[in-house]
């Protein structure tokens, strides 16, 4: 009987791994980590409503905020979009990752934690054609790279801290700082935790030759950023990174890559839960076609590009035309939004993750009144 072995207990890795050990099939995750929620604050934990949805997770217990819209900061102006009613929700990214580790392990799944696999042991694994070895190891997947996969051109750079003793705002916005002087291709980004705690961040292309640390000085010199952390304490801070695009190849003989390590993101804002999860949903699928009736797991490949395809592709567009935008242009750009209804039009109509149901909804429900 096949068995499989995943790499990696992120939150991609770990809901594979509860769908296929639902379905009785001999499932074991390794992850180097010692706990799984350890360095998991390394990214932000925002999920559009209608995403987290679909997530077959009971995450109530890891809300930390709703969210209703962001301010956008650019060019030294700034505008507000707000929604009708929640949109989305700040998660603890630990605390989502330990609820997720427990479905898994309630399911049946193995994980074995303090397990760094190296790139002989993950050869050694693939070389038994019994197995079937998943990469869900994260942007710098050793899987990816031991299995001879390609490469991912561009990552995103990141770093994110937390201060205590913040005068939050708005406990239900985002906000979001766009400068290509000092955040090149992406953008800076506050989350509120609290009414006195928040998160700072920013986001710089690997290609723009800085670390995303010398960027997060920049940044801090900001005035609003400034004065929302004059007396606040810093408590943490994680440099992490985003694939920006998926990989040309996911699936190669009896090794699959999903989540991150597919590059399975939204190249717009760097979120890559839900389009991972998705995805992950059909891994599980081709996975569980391959042990019972032997259906090839190039399936894998072929239906996620098919679902998922376009909408990630969407993301690139719309993330290469706000990162080729002077500071001045992107404000003209939302403004003119503002002028021509878009906000009503993102309230009624808006799926932060999917740009193509979205555009569908528009002309369906559009065209049918
Ligand atoms: C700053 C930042 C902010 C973000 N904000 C959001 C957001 O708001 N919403 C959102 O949806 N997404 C966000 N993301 C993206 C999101 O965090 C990732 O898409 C998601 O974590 C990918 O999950 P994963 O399971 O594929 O990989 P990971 O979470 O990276 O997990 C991979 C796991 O594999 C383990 N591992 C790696 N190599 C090995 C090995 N050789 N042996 C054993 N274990 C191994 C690692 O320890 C890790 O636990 C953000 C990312 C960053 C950096």
């Amino acid at each position: 009987m096949k068995r499989v072995v995943i790499v990696g207990a992120g939150v991609i890795g770990l809901l594979l791994a509860k769908r296929l050990a639902r379905e009785g099939i001999d499932t074991t995750v390794y992850e180097s980590k010692r706990k799984i929620s350890d360095n998991t604050a390394k990214a932000s934990g925002i999920f559009s409503r209608e995403g987290l949805s679909r997530l077959d997770v009971d995450w109530k217990d890891a809300l930390v905020t709703t969210l209703n819209g962001a301010t956008i900061f650019a060019g030294g102006e700034s505008f507000k979009v707000e929604t009708k009613g929640d949109k989305a929700y700040v998660l603890d990214r630990g605390m989502f990752a330990e609820l997720c580790a427990k479905e898994a392990r309630e399911a049946g799944a193995k994980i074995v934690l303090g397990k760094r696999l190296s790139k002989e042991q993950i050869l050694e694994i693939k070389k038994d054609t019994n197995n079937i070895v998943v990469g869900a190891d994260g942007a710098v997947s050793m899987v990816a790279s031991a299995a001879g996969f390609p490469g991912i051109g561009e990552h995103i750079l990141t770093y994110k801290a937390e201060y205590e003793g913040v005068d939050v705002p708005d406990l239900h916005k985002v906000e979001l700082f766009f400068s290509n002087k000092i955040a090149k291709r992406f953008f800076g980004w506050t989350v509120p935790y609290s009414r006195t705690k928040m998160e700072i961040g920013i986001g710089i292309s690997n290609l723009s030759k800085k670390t995303s640390t010398a960027a997060f000085n920049e940044f801090l010199e900001n005035p609003i950023i400034k004065n929302r952390i004059s007396g606040a304490k810093k408590t943490a801070g994680y440099a992490s990174m985003i694939p920006l695009s998926a990989r040309k190849k996911t699936v190669m003989d009896n090794v699959l890559l999903v989540g991150d390590a597919a590059g399975q993101v939204k190249a717009t804002t760097g979120g890559g839960i839900i389009f991972g999860a998705a995805c992950a949903g059909v891994a599980a699928d081709a996975i569980i076609g391959n042990i019972r009736i032997g259906a090839p797991l190039s399936s894998y490949e072929k239906t996620w590009r098919k679902r998922f395809g376009l909408d990630l592709r969407m993301h690139k567009m719309l993330h290469s035309y706000y990162s080729s935008m002077g500071d001045r242009g992107f404000l003209i750009a939302i403004k003119a939004a503002k002028l021509a209804g878009f906000e009503q039009f993102f309230s009624k109509y808006g799926d932060m993750d999917r740009p193509s149901l979205m555009l569908k909804r528009f002309f369906f429900r559009g065209m049918s009144k």
